[in-house]
């Protein structure tokens, strides 16, 4: 693309934790769109925003988008007998069909422009099992399986859709969840941490998820699709 049109991107989820270092990071040479529940949320990104559930089949995104990225998630933890359906449907509606509705909504556009970039935020959890978190794990393995598909589709397009799987990350899910376990078990935050730290002894910093994704959409990364690219610090 030449230089004095920058690419338009949409950032699920992009008000906050790894989706915000996201939008940030692509903000730097894309316009970005950030898109979540929380009005006041996006409109502290000070970029352009929607306020939209993705889980809502009647989705409106319009087809102007160069790059999407399916960020938005959710994750309940529980153990699998206290696992209500409304859990598995909640999180299958936001984890698989919200990436699928931005998908069908952009794929047109893309066409039309033989460009486009789809990057959906999966997870280690896309990779291999967690306990005590039966649904999020099975939406995440069904959104690897939806990237892998839906590649080979676009191929023919100039269209890519990759998964980024990152290990458990620094972001205001860990840290409620961090604070959970300590109160939980009267252990320190420390040791509750210690519980989440990957091999490497860390948690993933969103930055690195975002790092990923730029390069993911780049054109450098043209020949790469249908992957799966675990920032997981030697977890797998
Ligand atoms: P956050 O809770 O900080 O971010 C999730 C974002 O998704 C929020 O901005 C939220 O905005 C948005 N969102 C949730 N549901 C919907 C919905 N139905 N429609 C629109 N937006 C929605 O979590 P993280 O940054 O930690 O997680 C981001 C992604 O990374 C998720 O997909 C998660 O599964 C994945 N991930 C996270 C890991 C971690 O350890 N943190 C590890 C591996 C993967 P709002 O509530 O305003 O709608």
């Amino acid at each position: 693309m030449s230089g004095d049109k920058r690419r338009r991107a949409l950032v699920t989820g992009g008000g906050s934790g790894i989706g915000l270092a996201i939008a940030s990071t692509l903000a730097e040479t894309c316009d970005v769109t950030v898109l979540g529940r929380d009005k006041a949320r996006l409109d502290a990104t000070g970029l352009a925003a929607i306020v939209a559930d993705v889980a809502d089949p009647g989705l409106r995104i319009g087809d102007g988008f160069d790059i999407v990225v399916n960020n938005a998630g959710i994750v309940r933890s529980a153990p699998f007998l206290k696992q209500s359906d409304a859990d598995w449907s909640e999180m299958w509606r936001t984890n698989v069909m919200g990436a699928v509705h931005v998908a069908r909504a952009a794929l047109p556009g893309m066409r039309t422009r033989q460009w486009g970039r789809i990057v959906n935020i999966a997870s280690t959890a896309s990779l291999k099992g967690y306990a005590y978190v039966s649904a999020y794990v099975a939406s995440k393995h069904a959104l690897l399986g939806l990237t892998r598909a839906l590649a080979l589709e676009v191929l023919d397009a100039g269209i890519t859709v990759n998964a980024v799987c990152p290990g458990y990350s620094d972001t205001a899910i860990m840290r409620d969840a961090v604070a959970a376990i300590a109160a939980k078990t009267r252990r320190s935050e420390d040791e509750a941490r210690a519980g989440f730290l990957n091999p490497q002894g860390r948690l993933i910093q969103p930055d690195e998820v975002a790092a990923a994704v730029a390069y993911l959409v780049s054109d450098a990364a043209a020949s790469v699709t249908g992957q799966a690219l675990a920032i997981a610090g030697g977890e797998l």
